[in-house]
Protein backbone atom coordinates (compact mmCIF):
# COMPACT_ATOMS: atom_id res chain seq x y z
CA UNK A 1 0.00 0.00 0.00
CA UNK A 2 1.54 3.36 -0.79
CA UNK A 3 1.27 4.69 2.73
CA UNK A 4 3.29 2.01 4.09
CA UNK A 5 6.46 3.10 6.27
CA UNK A 6 9.66 2.28 4.49
CA UNK A 7 11.31 -0.32 5.70
CA UNK A 8 15.14 -0.14 7.16
CA UNK A 9 16.69 2.82 8.48
CA UNK A 10 16.18 5.92 7.17
CA UNK A 11 19.78 7.88 5.85
CA UNK A 12 19.55 11.50 7.34
CA UNK A 13 21.65 13.75 5.45
CA UNK A 14 19.88 17.09 6.24
CA UNK A 15 22.20 19.86 6.81
CA UNK A 16 20.60 20.17 9.98
CA UNK A 17 19.53 19.08 11.88
CA UNK A 18 21.41 16.51 11.68
CA UNK A 19 21.52 12.62 13.17
CA UNK A 20 20.64 12.40 17.04
CA UNK A 21 23.30 9.15 18.36
CA UNK A 22 21.77 6.76 20.51
CA UNK A 23 23.38 7.63 23.01
CA UNK A 24 22.29 11.15 23.39
CA UNK A 25 18.47 10.34 22.88
CA UNK A 26 18.77 7.17 25.85
CA UNK A 27 20.40 9.95 27.70
CA UNK A 28 17.34 12.21 27.35
CA UNK A 29 14.92 9.35 28.02
CA UNK A 30 14.36 9.89 31.90
CA UNK A 31 12.14 11.27 33.82
CA UNK A 32 11.68 15.11 34.45
CA UNK A 33 14.32 16.36 37.10
CA UNK A 34 13.36 19.93 39.36
CA UNK A 35 15.03 22.20 37.39
CA UNK A 36 16.80 24.40 40.25
CA UNK A 37 17.70 21.07 42.19
CA UNK A 38 21.30 20.91 42.69
CA UNK A 39 21.42 17.73 40.64
CA UNK A 40 20.33 19.78 37.82
CA UNK A 41 22.36 23.05 38.75
CA UNK A 42 25.31 20.62 38.63
CA UNK A 43 24.35 19.36 35.45
CA UNK A 44 23.57 22.40 33.72
CA UNK A 45 27.08 24.06 35.10
CA UNK A 46 28.68 20.98 33.69
CA UNK A 47 26.82 21.83 30.41
CA UNK A 48 28.02 24.97 30.60
CA UNK A 49 31.60 24.06 31.19
CA UNK A 50 31.86 22.06 28.18
CA UNK A 51 30.28 24.27 25.31
CA UNK A 52 33.04 26.66 26.20
CA UNK A 53 35.58 24.15 25.89
CA UNK A 54 33.57 23.20 22.30
CA UNK A 55 33.67 26.87 21.78
CA UNK A 56 37.46 27.27 22.52
CA UNK A 57 36.47 30.20 24.89
CA UNK A 58 36.88 31.21 28.62
CA UNK A 59 34.72 34.50 28.56
CA UNK A 60 30.80 34.47 28.89
CA UNK A 61 28.00 32.09 27.77
CA UNK A 62 24.14 32.59 27.16
CA UNK A 63 22.26 29.60 26.31
CA UNK A 64 18.42 30.13 25.32
CA UNK A 65 14.60 27.92 24.44
CA UNK A 66 14.87 29.20 21.43
CA UNK A 67 16.37 27.75 17.92
CA UNK A 68 19.31 29.78 15.68
CA UNK A 69 17.15 32.20 15.16
CA UNK A 70 16.79 33.05 19.18
CA UNK A 71 20.74 33.40 19.55
CA UNK A 72 20.81 35.54 16.03
CA UNK A 73 18.21 37.80 17.76
CA UNK A 74 20.00 37.78 21.50
CA UNK A 75 23.38 39.29 19.52
CA UNK A 76 21.57 41.66 17.93
CA UNK A 77 19.62 42.85 20.89
CA UNK A 78 22.05 43.35 23.51
CA UNK A 79 24.29 45.21 21.30
CA UNK A 80 22.26 47.43 18.96
CA UNK A 81 20.01 50.06 19.40
CA UNK A 82 17.78 51.00 16.09
CA UNK A 83 20.07 53.71 14.10
CA UNK A 84 23.03 51.84 15.16
CA UNK A 85 25.07 50.27 11.80
CA UNK A 86 26.72 46.93 11.00
CA UNK A 87 28.68 45.38 8.54
CA UNK A 88 27.48 41.86 7.09
CA UNK A 89 29.43 39.94 4.77
CA UNK A 90 27.39 38.24 2.00
CA UNK A 91 27.47 34.65 1.88
CA UNK A 92 24.36 33.35 1.00
CA UNK A 93 20.51 32.89 2.42
CA UNK A 94 21.80 32.35 5.72
CA UNK A 95 23.83 36.21 5.96
CA UNK A 96 21.01 37.25 4.15
CA UNK A 97 18.33 35.86 7.15
CA UNK A 98 20.83 37.56 9.74
CA UNK A 99 20.44 41.35 7.92
CA UNK A 100 17.16 41.11 7.82
CA UNK A 101 16.70 40.60 11.01
CA UNK A 102 18.94 43.90 11.83
CA UNK A 103 17.09 45.55 9.34
CA UNK A 104 13.70 44.47 11.14
CA UNK A 105 15.51 45.60 14.60
CA UNK A 106 15.92 48.86 12.84
CA UNK A 107 19.42 48.18 12.68
CA UNK A 108 21.41 50.01 9.83
CA UNK A 109 22.86 46.91 7.39
CA UNK A 110 25.93 47.56 4.91
CA UNK A 111 26.64 44.93 3.12
CA UNK A 112 30.03 43.49 1.62
CA UNK A 113 28.60 41.97 -1.47
CA UNK A 114 30.16 38.47 -2.61
CA UNK A 115 29.83 36.08 -5.61
CA UNK A 116 27.94 33.05 -3.65
CA UNK A 117 30.33 30.94 -5.51
CA UNK A 118 33.10 32.49 -5.25
CA UNK A 119 32.92 33.77 -1.37
CA UNK A 120 33.25 37.42 -0.28
CA UNK A 121 36.84 38.80 -0.45
CA UNK A 122 38.05 39.73 3.04
CA UNK A 123 40.15 42.79 1.91
CA UNK A 124 37.15 44.60 1.24
CA UNK A 125 36.29 44.07 4.99
CA UNK A 126 39.34 46.21 5.90
CA UNK A 127 38.94 49.11 2.61
CA UNK A 128 35.43 49.76 4.53
CA UNK A 129 36.45 50.03 7.80
CA UNK A 130 39.68 51.88 7.39
CA UNK A 131 37.26 54.61 5.60
CA UNK A 132 34.70 54.62 8.91
CA UNK A 133 36.71 57.11 10.18
CA UNK A 134 33.60 57.96 12.73
CA UNK A 135 33.77 54.20 13.85
CA UNK A 136 29.73 54.37 12.95
CA UNK A 137 30.32 50.82 12.33
CA UNK A 138 29.26 48.75 15.43
CA UNK A 139 30.40 45.22 14.04
CA UNK A 140 31.00 42.85 11.37
CA UNK A 141 28.63 40.08 11.29
CA UNK A 142 29.15 37.15 9.27
CA UNK A 143 28.63 33.37 8.96
CA UNK A 144 31.19 31.40 9.40
CA UNK A 145 29.93 28.39 7.87
CA UNK A 146 27.27 29.19 5.04
CA UNK A 147 24.96 26.42 5.18
CA UNK A 148 23.32 26.90 1.78
CA UNK A 149 26.25 27.45 -0.21
CA UNK A 150 28.30 25.22 1.88
CA UNK A 151 31.30 27.52 2.00
CA UNK A 152 33.21 28.54 4.60
CA UNK A 153 34.73 32.45 5.70
CA UNK A 154 38.41 32.82 6.87
CA UNK A 155 37.17 34.49 10.60
CA UNK A 156 40.84 34.59 11.67
CA UNK A 157 41.55 36.64 8.36
CA UNK A 158 38.42 39.04 9.12
CA UNK A 159 39.75 39.65 12.69
CA UNK A 160 43.42 40.50 11.43
CA UNK A 161 41.20 42.86 8.77
CA UNK A 162 39.49 44.80 11.39
CA UNK A 163 42.87 45.27 13.63
CA UNK A 164 44.80 46.28 10.62
CA UNK A 165 42.27 48.87 9.62
CA UNK A 166 42.52 50.07 13.37
CA UNK A 167 38.70 49.86 13.95
CA UNK A 168 36.77 49.27 17.47
CA UNK A 169 33.90 46.79 15.26
CA UNK A 170 32.69 43.76 17.42
CA UNK A 171 33.09 40.41 15.14
CA UNK A 172 30.14 38.56 15.59
CA UNK A 173 29.88 34.88 14.21
CA UNK A 174 27.48 32.46 13.23
CA UNK A 175 28.47 29.02 14.10
CA UNK A 176 25.80 26.98 13.78
CA UNK A 177 27.04 24.67 10.82
CA UNK A 178 30.30 24.12 12.01
CA UNK A 179 30.77 24.22 15.47
CA UNK A 180 31.98 20.51 16.79
CA UNK A 181 32.55 19.74 12.78
CA UNK A 182 34.79 22.27 11.43
CA UNK A 183 37.64 24.30 14.11
CA UNK A 184 36.20 26.99 15.89
CA UNK A 185 38.91 29.69 18.03
CA UNK A 186 36.04 31.86 19.46
CA UNK A 187 38.75 33.43 21.73
CA UNK A 188 41.75 32.93 19.65
CA UNK A 189 40.23 34.87 16.67
CA UNK A 190 39.21 37.41 18.46
CA UNK A 191 35.25 36.74 17.96
CA UNK A 192 32.93 38.79 19.96
CA UNK A 193 30.23 36.97 19.68
CA UNK A 194 29.42 33.09 18.32
CA UNK A 195 25.90 32.32 17.61
CA UNK A 196 25.34 28.55 18.18
CA UNK A 197 22.48 26.18 18.04
CA UNK A 198 21.72 22.48 19.28
CA UNK A 199 20.79 20.49 16.23
CA UNK A 200 23.76 20.43 13.83
CA UNK A 201 27.34 19.60 15.22
CA UNK A 202 26.28 18.94 18.63
CA UNK A 203 23.85 16.12 17.30
CA UNK A 204 20.92 17.39 19.65
CA UNK A 205 17.33 18.17 18.42
CA UNK A 206 16.66 20.96 17.78
CA UNK A 207 15.32 23.99 20.55
CA UNK A 208 18.47 25.34 22.41
CA UNK A 209 20.63 27.93 21.14
CA UNK A 210 23.39 29.91 22.75
CA UNK A 211 25.83 32.87 22.17
CA UNK A 212 29.07 32.70 23.41
CA UNK A 213 30.16 36.63 24.63
CA UNK A 214 33.46 38.51 24.84
CA UNK A 215 33.86 40.96 28.14
CA UNK A 216 34.49 43.61 25.51
CA UNK A 217 31.09 42.55 23.92
CA UNK A 218 29.36 42.30 27.59
CA UNK A 219 30.30 45.79 28.20
CA UNK A 220 29.19 47.29 24.91
CA UNK A 221 26.19 45.31 25.94
CA UNK A 222 25.77 46.87 29.60
CA UNK A 223 25.43 50.29 28.04
CA UNK A 224 23.54 49.43 25.35
CA UNK A 225 19.96 51.21 26.09
CA UNK A 226 17.88 49.51 24.09
CA UNK A 227 15.14 47.56 25.09
CA UNK A 228 14.84 44.05 25.16
CA UNK A 229 13.94 41.29 28.01
CA UNK A 230 14.31 37.80 27.03
CA UNK A 231 17.68 37.76 25.90
CA UNK A 232 18.58 40.35 28.29
CA UNK A 233 21.99 39.06 29.05
CA UNK A 234 22.27 41.24 32.46
CA UNK A 235 19.13 40.38 33.60
CA UNK A 236 20.08 37.05 32.79
CA UNK A 237 23.36 37.29 34.74
CA UNK A 238 20.58 37.90 37.77
CA UNK A 239 18.97 34.70 37.36
CA UNK A 240 21.23 32.60 39.13
CA UNK A 241 21.70 30.03 39.54
CA UNK A 242 21.47 28.90 35.78
CA UNK A 243 21.29 32.04 34.38
CA UNK A 244 18.20 30.84 31.93
CA UNK A 245 15.14 32.75 31.35
CA UNK A 246 12.00 30.83 31.97
CA UNK A 247 11.98 27.03 32.77
CA UNK A 248 15.58 25.26 32.10
CA UNK A 249 14.53 22.61 29.20
CA UNK A 250 16.13 19.93 31.48
CA UNK A 251 16.02 17.14 28.95
CA UNK A 252 18.07 18.86 26.47
CA UNK A 253 20.67 19.31 28.66
CA UNK A 254 20.16 15.59 29.78
CA UNK A 255 21.30 15.23 26.04
CA UNK A 256 23.52 17.81 25.75
CA UNK A 257 25.87 16.58 28.84
CA UNK A 258 26.20 13.06 26.30
CA UNK A 259 27.08 15.02 23.05
CA UNK A 260 29.40 16.39 24.59
CA UNK A 261 30.70 13.15 26.08
CA UNK A 262 30.81 11.71 22.81
CA UNK A 263 32.87 14.90 21.53
CA UNK A 264 35.44 14.76 24.07
CA UNK A 265 35.83 11.09 24.27
CA UNK A 266 37.09 11.35 19.90
CA UNK A 267 38.53 14.26 20.85
CA UNK A 268 38.17 17.54 19.13
CA UNK A 269 40.40 17.12 16.16
CA UNK A 270 39.62 13.87 15.66
CA UNK A 271 36.14 15.06 15.29
CA UNK A 272 37.12 17.76 12.68
CA UNK A 273 39.24 15.29 10.91
CA UNK A 274 36.63 12.71 10.27
CA UNK A 275 34.45 15.58 9.17
CA UNK A 276 37.57 16.69 6.68
CA UNK A 277 37.84 12.72 5.60
CA UNK A 278 33.92 12.47 5.09
CA UNK A 279 33.34 16.04 3.26
CA UNK A 280 36.40 15.38 1.17
CA UNK A 281 35.25 11.60 0.21
CA UNK A 282 31.70 13.68 -0.75
CA UNK A 283 33.52 16.01 -2.79
CA UNK A 284 35.53 13.26 -4.84
CA UNK A 285 32.08 11.69 -5.62
CA UNK A 286 30.67 15.10 -7.10
CA UNK A 287 33.84 15.77 -9.25
CA UNK A 288 33.64 12.14 -10.51
CA UNK A 289 29.60 13.08 -11.46
CA UNK A 290 30.67 16.07 -13.07
CA UNK A 291 33.45 14.87 -15.32
CA UNK A 292 31.72 14.97 -18.50
CA UNK A 293 30.83 18.19 -17.63
CA UNK A 294 27.09 17.62 -18.18
CA UNK A 295 26.14 16.23 -14.31
CA UNK A 296 26.23 17.82 -10.99
CA UNK A 297 28.95 19.66 -10.06
CA UNK A 298 30.50 21.50 -6.80
CA UNK A 299 28.73 24.52 -5.99
CA UNK A 300 31.78 26.45 -4.19
CA UNK A 301 34.14 27.53 -6.95
CA UNK A 302 37.19 28.33 -4.23
CA UNK A 303 38.86 24.93 -3.25
CA UNK A 304 40.16 26.70 -0.29
CA UNK A 305 36.44 27.33 0.94
CA UNK A 306 35.00 24.48 0.70
CA UNK A 307 32.95 23.14 3.91
CA UNK A 308 33.79 20.29 5.85
CA UNK A 309 30.45 20.12 7.26
CA UNK A 310 27.63 20.48 3.94
CA UNK A 311 28.44 20.13 0.17
CA UNK A 312 26.52 22.08 -2.06
CA UNK A 313 26.09 20.48 -5.26
CA UNK A 314 24.19 22.20 -8.45
CA UNK A 315 22.29 21.01 -10.64
CA UNK A 316 23.09 20.54 -14.77
CA UNK A 317 21.34 23.47 -16.58
CA UNK A 318 17.58 23.33 -16.43
CA UNK A 319 17.30 19.98 -14.29
CA UNK A 320 15.65 20.73 -11.04
CA UNK A 321 16.74 19.14 -7.96
CA UNK A 322 13.43 18.49 -6.46
CA UNK A 323 12.58 15.59 -7.93
CA UNK A 324 15.67 13.81 -7.47
CA UNK A 325 15.01 14.65 -3.64
CA UNK A 326 11.73 13.49 -4.34
CA UNK A 327 12.58 10.08 -5.44
CA UNK A 328 15.47 9.62 -2.96
CA UNK A 329 13.09 10.06 0.48
CA UNK A 330 9.90 8.55 -1.42
CA UNK A 331 11.15 5.04 -2.83
CA UNK A 332 14.46 5.14 -0.85
CA UNK A 333 14.08 7.02 2.38
CA UNK A 334 17.41 8.88 2.04
CA UNK A 335 16.66 12.79 2.99
CA UNK A 336 18.72 15.30 1.22
CA UNK A 337 18.74 18.82 1.59
CA UNK A 338 17.42 21.37 -0.94
CA UNK A 339 18.18 24.70 -2.26
CA UNK A 340 17.65 27.51 -0.10
CA UNK A 341 16.31 31.05 -1.09
CA UNK A 342 17.46 31.53 -5.13
CA UNK A 343 18.72 28.25 -5.07
CA UNK A 344 15.87 26.20 -4.55
CA UNK A 345 15.60 24.03 -7.21
CA UNK A 346 18.99 24.29 -8.87
CA UNK A 347 20.73 22.73 -6.32
CA UNK A 348 20.83 20.10 -3.68
CA UNK A 349 22.62 19.63 -0.29
CA UNK A 350 24.42 16.63 1.66
CA UNK A 351 25.32 17.15 5.10
CA UNK A 352 27.73 15.09 6.45
CA UNK A 353 27.89 16.83 10.02
CA UNK A 354 27.06 15.30 13.68
CA UNK A 355 26.99 11.41 14.00
CA UNK A 356 28.01 10.70 10.59
CA UNK A 357 30.63 7.44 9.80
CA UNK A 358 32.06 6.08 6.26
CA UNK A 359 29.02 3.67 5.89
CA UNK A 360 26.57 6.12 6.51
CA UNK A 361 27.89 8.65 3.79
CA UNK A 362 29.09 5.94 1.73
CA UNK A 363 25.30 4.72 1.44
CA UNK A 364 23.96 8.56 1.10
CA UNK A 365 26.27 8.82 -1.93
CA UNK A 366 25.19 5.61 -3.52
CA UNK A 367 21.47 6.02 -3.31
CA UNK A 368 22.07 9.40 -4.40
CA UNK A 369 23.81 8.35 -7.67
CA UNK A 370 20.45 5.21 -7.46
CA UNK A 371 18.07 8.51 -6.92
CA UNK A 372 20.05 10.56 -9.92
CA UNK A 373 19.61 7.17 -12.11
CA UNK A 374 15.74 6.45 -11.51
CA UNK A 375 14.75 10.63 -11.37
CA UNK A 376 16.83 10.76 -15.25
CA UNK A 377 19.45 12.83 -14.15
CA UNK A 378 22.21 12.55 -16.59
CA UNK A 379 26.10 12.65 -14.61
CA UNK A 380 29.27 10.57 -14.67
CA UNK A 381 29.53 6.95 -13.28
CA UNK A 382 32.11 6.38 -10.57
CA UNK A 383 31.07 9.07 -7.68
CA UNK A 384 31.06 5.94 -5.15
CA UNK A 385 34.29 4.52 -6.44
CA UNK A 386 35.76 8.04 -5.92
CA UNK A 387 34.54 8.39 -2.93
CA UNK A 388 35.98 5.00 -1.34
CA UNK A 389 39.29 5.99 -2.87
CA UNK A 390 39.66 9.11 -1.37
CA UNK A 391 38.39 7.63 2.10
CA UNK A 392 40.78 4.11 1.54
CA UNK A 393 43.77 7.00 0.94
N1 LIG B 1 22.48 30.20 10.59
C1 LIG B 1 22.87 29.13 9.89
C2 LIG B 1 24.24 29.09 9.30
C3 LIG B 1 22.00 28.04 9.74
O1 LIG B 1 22.39 26.97 9.03
C4 LIG B 1 20.71 28.11 10.31
C5 LIG B 1 19.78 26.99 10.14
O2 LIG B 1 19.99 26.07 9.40
C6 LIG B 1 20.36 29.25 11.03
C7 LIG B 1 21.27 30.29 11.14
C8 LIG B 1 19.03 29.39 11.65
O3 LIG B 1 18.93 28.50 12.74
P1 LIG B 1 17.54 27.89 13.19
O4 LIG B 1 16.94 27.24 11.99
O5 LIG B 1 17.93 26.91 14.25
O6 LIG B 1 16.72 29.01 13.70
Amino acid sequence: PSNAKPRGRQFFNNPGPTNIPDRVLRAMDRPVMDFMSDEFVAIHHACHAGVKRVLKTDQGLYMYNASGHGAWEAALANLFAAGDTVLIIETGYFSLGWAEMAVNLGIKVETIAADWRKGADVSKVGERLAKDKAHEIKAVLCVHNETATGMVLPLSDIRRAIDEAKHPALLLSDTISSLASIEYKMDAWGIDVTVGGSQKGLMLPTGMSFTGVSNKALDVARKNKAPRHYFHWELMNGRAPQKFMGTAPVHMFFGLQESLKMLEEEGLDAVFARHARLAEATRAAVRAWAADGKGPQLYGQSPDRLSNSVTTVMMPEGVSSDPLRKVAIDRYNLSLGGGLGPLMGKVFRIGHMGDLNEPMLLGCLATTELAMKTAGVPFSPGGVDAAIDSLAS
